[in-house]
């Protein structure tokens, strides 16, 4: 069923309303793409080839004013609209609404002296890092910087810093945003508060950014990379790293990665083809002190490749070395209070040495704690409270994705114990009640609610269907 035919039971749409009510927007907007067209399949092309979302057209948005005129037609003719950059974060919630593909809309101006930047909503978080770079200025950003700096800090952020510098979300000094009621509006902490408080973890539900203004810090380099050890010594490597978490400085962010890399071009010989561990560090500051905090980490076993030195903060996607190019996969996370001993045993018996034939190419667990779990100022970001993610990750290519399917839920249903219940917008998607449930406390899904129902009387933006219903 249709988003559409979700937010608008009482009033369904025959296919041919639909068809006149597309040729109207093509002429009512700058930009259309209907179905069956090169620049539709471009426009609607996610990153996670296992989705492929059937919008029932796209408006390729280069100005505010078009992501204005898309909503307004939207919510005229009764339809739902969503948005995409990037297709980083695609779900099927895109079938049968408009979506705005914000992928033209790059325009970026930095303030070096004050130390912000203004980004459109197609910018990358690669565009902001390498406009950084010659300043000494650092945005948030994640692991993979080929991310959108919208999608990404409206989910919350949770990056390579997270724990020294928080999240990007704690850094948006402004939006520009398009409101369900059609109206583009200025929101920062004083302008629209409520909006303020809930585009900043609310992850698209309360309106399409059309841009974004973020402070950044004077970073330009850290002493950060990965080290990697041999699959054979996960064991050893994960019980330390457990252990060595637990009474880290907060000026240090880590986490841990069994990974089961192809063997296909561009993946170092040392890694690929075998399981290997691998352990993420950053730390800004000093880097003879960072290495004194990592030394312990570093001795658990003999590593095979040692990356973590001094480097250009631009350079932070090769901290993760998350793949760059799109490809089908499958994905499950979960939130963890705490990540015991016991439960380092439970990730060995069902995805470690012993299981040979284990089909997930990642199970990461990356430790919270420090500036995440600090509020400076109040927003629908929740779960700051959680001491570690799990994120698993393997390819949905028949036959193997029903294998992936059972080991990720095997893995989940192991690690209950210490599961919290709740989810990162960012990993989980909000796209269903369920997952809405999980990404936000009651109290803040009531807030959002209403918020939503101010701004977007009639339920246009789709993302907030799930809140709503
Ligand atoms: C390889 C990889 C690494 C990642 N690493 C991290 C990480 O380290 N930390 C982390 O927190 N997340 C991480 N993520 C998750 C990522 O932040 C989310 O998937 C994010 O939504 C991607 O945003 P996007 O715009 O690139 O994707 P898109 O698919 O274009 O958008 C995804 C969603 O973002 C929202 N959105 C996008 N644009 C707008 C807009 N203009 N207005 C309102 N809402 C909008 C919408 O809800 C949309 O459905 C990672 C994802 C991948 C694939």
């Amino acid at each position: 069923m249709s988003l559409f035919h979700a937010l608008r039971p009482a009033r369904p749409a025959s296919g041919a309303q639909v068809e006149q009510l597309l040729a109207v927007l093509a002429r009512s907007t700058p930009t259309v793409h209907l179905p069956g067209s090169e620049e539709y399949a471009a426009a609607v092309a996610p990153w996670n080839l296992a989705v492929a979302p059937r919008p029932l057209a796209v408006v390729a948005a280069e100005r505010a004013e078009d992501v204005v005129a898309a909503v307004r037609f939207a919510r005229r003719h009764r339809l739902a609209v969503t948005v995409q950059a990037t297709g980083h974060g695609v779900t099927h919630a895109l079938d049968g609404t408009i979506l705005v593909s914000t992928r033209l809309m790059r325009s970026l101006q930095l303030h070096a002296d004050d130390r912000w930047v203004r980004a459109q909503a197609g910018v990358t978080w690669d565009e902001v890092l390498q406009a950084g770079a010659p300043h000494g200025l650092a945005g948030l950003s994640g692991s993979a910087p080929g991310v959108g700096v919208v999608g990404y800090t409206t989910g919350g952020g949770h990056g390579p810093l997270a724990r020294s510098h928080g999240l990007a979300s704690d850094t948006v000094r402004a939006f520009e945003v398009v409101t369900g009621d059609g109206q583009l509006r200025r929101v920062t902490k004083r302008e629209h508060p409520d909006l303020y408080w809930g585009l900043r973890g609310g992850k698209g539900a309360l309106g399409i950014v059309t841009a974004i203004e973020l402070d950044l810090l004077p970073i330009r380099d850290l002493y950060a990379g990965s080290v990697w050890f041999d699959g054979a010594d996960a064991p050893e490597v994960l019980r330390a790293w457990a252990r060595w978490s637990v009474s880290l400085p907060s000026g240090a962010t880590t986490s841990v990665a069994m990974m089961r890399l192809p063997d296909l071009p561009g993946v170092p010989p040392p890694l690929a083809g075998r399981l290997t561990v691998s352990v993420r560090f950053a730390w800004v500051g000093d880097p003879a002190r960072g290495a004194e905090v990592l030394a312990p980490l570093r001795a658990a076993a003999t590593p095979l490749v040692d990356t973590v030195a001094v480097m250009p903060y631009a350079a932070l996607g090769a901290i993760h070395a998350d793949p760059v190019d799109p490809m089908p996969s499958r994905e499950a996370h979960a939130l963890l209070r705490a990540f015991p001993e016991a439960a380092v045993e439970q990730l060995l018996r069902l995805a470690g040495p012993q299981v040979p034939d284990c089909p997930l190419v990642a199970v990461e667990v990356r430790q919270l704690g420090g500036a995440v779990s600090r509020v400076r100022e109040p927003s629908a970001v929740d779960h700051r409270d959680a001491a570690y993610s799990l994120f698993v990750v393997g390819p949905a290519v028949p036959p193997v994705v029903d294998a992936v399917d059972r080991a990720a839920a095997a893995l989940l249903q192991g690690l209950r114990s210490w599961d919290t219940g709740g989810r990162l917008p960012n990993f989980a998607p909000p796209s269903t009640r369920e997952a809405a449930e999980r990404a936000w406390s009651a109290p803040t899904r009531d807030r959002l609610r209403r918020v939503s129902r101010a701004y977007d009387p009639r339920g246009v933006i789709a993302a907030a269907a799930p809140l709503r219903r």
